[in-house]
């Protein structure tokens, strides 16, 4: 595996980060969440307008038509400047690509400009209150009526919901067929009368996701998605390109994660001189760099089999693992370090860096529970990445 850019990719890399640094808008809004997706919105619109808005995605459907290995270098760069999410990050990572796969023609004609604008985002209709990992024994119901669907039941866990116009929902047609093969996937419309969305809150105060309540829900059938009884596979596509996009962005995050945790340590006093002079803390810090060198190596792994098969494979569940695994640990020392400091509350005048690293402690303690657990992203890769026997 050759891991040097070639002269056209260092130039794109070039072009990236030139573009981002003379369009930085600057850190996001610390009001609430309604401003920061304003402000991801009006981000994502100028990315659109300059060209970066579903850089992969082919030129016929608004894309840049760029190659993998060009995408991930921009989703580097943005993380390593540290710029904004575009507002509409799973219609991108997601709904975009699983339309380019299995939509009809008018289907993407429909619903893949509005994607890119940030007109219409999307959210993920998968969990359910008895169904996460195993996503097949979900319960909503969709039952045909005419050239509509009715559907009943409820998602859980629904981020952006309560700002998303289309919803990928995943339900049962077929209650008779085995779990994986009775199941339907559809673009619901989330001002349908029937639906309805209730933010709930997480461990960092925040709202980000939802509960939604679906109540006989009338959904066309022109919005199923592949074949009616064939949702699995669409649902598998959606969440290998969620752990597949993650890779490179998560580089960049934990590089500039471990630089802020070196500084933090070499400026924290300890009873004997600095916490980077303390050889457990050192020890820690240099465990968590080797660990992020070895989720670099296996992101262009994942890559490399990804270009040779043209879809994301079942690699991107290491990544995703590796950066839960590292992300939690680094906000982990980051208090350790902190000491006495650390369970001053966020916000409060004397955390220090505005509490930044008690945000980061609370909110990467979801990191190995959203996109697939970490239990289960092992699973997946004992089977299908090692050959392992299968668990039943
Ligand atoms: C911040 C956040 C955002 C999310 N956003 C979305 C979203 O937008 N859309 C959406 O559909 N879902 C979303 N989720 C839900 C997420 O996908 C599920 O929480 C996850 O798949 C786990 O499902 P569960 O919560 O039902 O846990 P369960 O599946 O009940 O698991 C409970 C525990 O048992 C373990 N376990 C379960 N089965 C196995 C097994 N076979 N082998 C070993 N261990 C096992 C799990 O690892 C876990 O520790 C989000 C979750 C979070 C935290």
């Amino acid at each position: 595996m050759d891991l040097t850019l070639s002269p056209s990719e260092q130039q794109f890399r070039e072009e990236v980060r030139g573009w981002i640094e003379a369009n930085h808008p600057g850190p996001e809004p610390e009001a609430g969440l309604e401003e920061v997706m304003a402000f991801r919105r009006e981000w994502q619109q100028k990315m659109h307008a300059a060209g970066w808005a579903g850089i992969s995605w082919p030129k016929e459907y608004g894309g840049r038509g760029a190659t993998m290995i060009e995408q991930a270098i921009f989703v580097g760069e943005a993380s390593r400047l540290e710029a904004p999410s575009p507002a509409n990050v799973l219609g991108l990572a997601m709904g975009g690509p699983v339309v380019i796969a299995h939509g009809t023609d008018a289907q993407k004609q429909r619903y893949l400009e509005p994607i890119l604008t940030a007109e219409e985002i999307w959210c993920q209709g998968f969990s359910e209150p008895e169904s996460g990992s195993d996503l097949a024994s979900l319960k909503t119901r969709a039952v045909k009526d005419g050239d509509e669907w009715v559907v009943t039941g409820q998602k859980v866990w629904t981020t952006f919901a309560q700002y998303a116009k289309w919803c990928m929902l995943v339900a049962r047609t077929d209650p008779d067929a085995p779990k994986h093969k009775g199941l339907t996937y559809f673009l619901m419309d989330m001002e349908l009368e029937g639906v309805e969305a209730k933010p709930l809150v997480q461990i960092t105060g925040e709202g980000e996701f939802n509960e939604v309540f679906i109540e006989e829900a009338r959904i066309p059938d022109e919005n199923v998605i592949g074949e009616v009884g064939g949702g699995w596979s669409v649902a598998i596509t959606t969440l290998m390109n969620e752990r597949a996009g993650l890779a490179f962005g998560a580089i960049a995050q934990v590089a500039n994660g471990l630089k802020r945790l070196g500084a933090l340590a070499a400026e924290t006093r300890t009873n004997g001189g600095t916490a980077a002079e303390d050889p457990v803390i050192r020890q820690r810090l240099a465990q968590l760099y080797i660990e992020a060198e070895t989720m670099r190596l296996n992101a262009y792994r994942g890559l490399t089999k990804t270009m040779q098969s043209g879809i994301p494979g079942p690699e991107g569940s290491l990544g995703k693992w590796q950066w839960a695994d590292i992300n939690q640990r680094m906000a982990e020392l980051a208090l350790d370090i902190e000491g006495a400091y650390a369970p001053l509350a966020r916000g409060d005048e004397h955390a220090i860096a505005g509490g930044a690293w008690q945000y980061s402690f609370l909110r990467s303690r979801a990191n190995s529970i959203e996109g697939g657990t970490t239990d289960i992203l092992k699973n997946i890769i004992a089977e299908r990445v090692l050959g392992l026997p299968k668990m039943r």
